[in-house]
């Protein structure tokens, strides 16, 4: 990699830590084989040459591989972060000092500083914007109408950026096309059930040094994510019971071995509560008055919401940080409830996200998201649009070919048979 000089203004937390950061991001490439085979092809052929690009994302090691091969392919491109929590600030300083790219984003920033970022990512008066869980678009259409006629498309990274989108499609605010990167069978069947089961519980265990076997964990929402948090508190020995709203997901935990009931009555029940809804005050007073003692909540579904923390400030009579990322609230009653990450994603305030392996998918998705953007200017439709299919496919056969794992093809008279109907029984 040729470092380039520094030639654009940053907010970040110290430039001294690029080499750190540098090295962390050498040290995820080794576990992105997909990516990487974009980037090269990104560097030839330049798609992004003339295009200003905005990226609001995790600002992690694995983001910065994203940023590296859209800035191989000519982006003039800029970062800010799509969480106050989870900015990995050496990833920042490295992609600034080494690679001349503006990145916005410290972490810990309160939300006045969070906001301005983003301001100043439409400043740069993006033609894409990459977004993860939708502020920048939200942020454009409310109020930054008169650049609305310089957007190529937008690209979203998460379930609840989709249903933003979706929502702002049928209000008629959504004027030009949105890839729904979230939904691509090689996003979501990996980052959100392997990527978010393993790194959820890493965060919990990094912020605590709690032993999972043998604990009661209370898992709200049987989702993709909550069925890979399910899936791995279950193998690290955890009693887990799954809330829902939904009655087909439900039967599906009843089915996968796991207790189902309401949120009332597995507030009693839990030592550790894991929400990852998308939903607002899954977990409210009436929830923490019946916990334990010392029960441990934390969410790992989106933004600070589902868990209703203004109430429980309200009610506390004391808060105190005992470890990093972790608040012990002081109940009226002298029971104690303990809070992960401020009720921010715990995988990525309290450990380093999803491990590499799953992002190099979703990130080629995002990458190939935003190249069929740039080849199809002008051509598609506003509103939501899937990954194509043949995307996804080469994704995953690239995936599984770097996983090295050979799969069987179709023999003639097996394409033959599933293409025709006359044979029976
Ligand atoms: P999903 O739509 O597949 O699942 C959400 C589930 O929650 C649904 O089954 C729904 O019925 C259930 N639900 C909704 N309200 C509920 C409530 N009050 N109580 C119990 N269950 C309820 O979505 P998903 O892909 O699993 O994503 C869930 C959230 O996690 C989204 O906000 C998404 O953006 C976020 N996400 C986070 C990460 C991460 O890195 N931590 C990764 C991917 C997605
Ligand atoms: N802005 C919202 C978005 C939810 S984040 C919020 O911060 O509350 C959920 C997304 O984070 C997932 O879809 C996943 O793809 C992404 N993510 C998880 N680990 C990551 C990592 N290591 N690097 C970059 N993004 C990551």
């Amino acid at each position: 990699m040729v470092a380039t000089p520094v030639k654009q203004k940053y907010d970040i937390k110290d430039i001294s830590l690029a080499p750190q950061g540098r090295q962390r991001i050498e040290w995820a490439a080794r576990e992105m084989p997909v990516l990487k085979q974009i980037r090269e092809r990104f560097a030839q052929e330049k798609p992004f040459a003339g295009i200003r690009l905005v990226a609001c994302c995790h600002v992690t090691t694995e983001t910065a591989n994203l940023a590296i091969a859209l800035h191989a392919g000519g982006a003039d491109s800029l970062l800010i972060a799509s969480n106050p929590l989870s900015t990995q600030d050496d990833v920042a300083a490295c992609l600034v000092a080494d690679y001349g790219i503006p990145v916005y984003a410290i972490k810990g920033e309160d939300n006045e500083t969070y906001h301005r970022h983003v301001q100043i990512a439409l400043d740069h008066r993006p033609n894409i914007i990459i977004d993860d869980g939708s502020d920048v678009v939200a942020t454009l259409v409310q109020e930054r109408q008169h650049q609305l006629s310089d957007i190529i498309g937008t690209t979203e990274e998460t379930t609840t950026g989709i249903v933003r989108l979706r929502a702002m499609f049928n209000d008629g605010v959504l004027t030009f096309p949105a890839m729904n990167v979230n939904d691509a069978d090689t996003k979501h069947f990996y980052d959100n059930r392997y990527g978010t089961g393993q790194s959820t519980l890493d965060g919990i265990i990094r912020a605590t040094n709690i032993l999972l076997a043998g604990k009661t964990i209370v898992v709200a929402g049987y989702g993709w994510c909550g069925k890979g948090v399910a899936m791995r508190a279950k193998g690290m020995g955890a009693d887990v019971i799954v809330t829902e709203i939904s009655p087909v997901p439900a039967i599906e935990a009843a089915m996968d071995g796991f207790r189902v009931m309401p949120m009332a009555e597995a507030a009693q029940q839990g030592d550790i509560f894991i929400t990852v809804t998308g939903n607002k005050h899954v977990i409210r007073p009436e929830h923490f008055a019946v916990m334990k003692d010392g029960a441990i909540v934390c969410n790992s579904g989106h933004f600070d919401i589902e868990i209703d923390l203004k109430s429980l400030k309200e009610q506390a009579k004391e808060v105190k940080e005992v470890r990093n990322f972790t608040e012990q609230y002081i109940l009226p009653n002298g029971k104690s409830i303990i809070v992960i990450g401020e009720g921010r994603l715990v995988n990525l305030a309290a450990a380093e996200g999803h491990p590499s392996a799953v992002m190099d998918m979703s990130f080629a998705n995002q990458a190939l998201a935003c190249e069929h953007l740039v080849k199809n200017k002008g051509q598609l439709e506003p509103g939501m649009h899937s990954i194509p299919v043949e995307v996804d496919q080469e994704i995953a056969r690239l995936k599984l070919q770097a996983m090295g794992i050979a799969i069987d093809s179709l023999t003639p008279e097996q394409v033959e048979y599933i293409n025709s109907w006359a044979s029976g029984t």
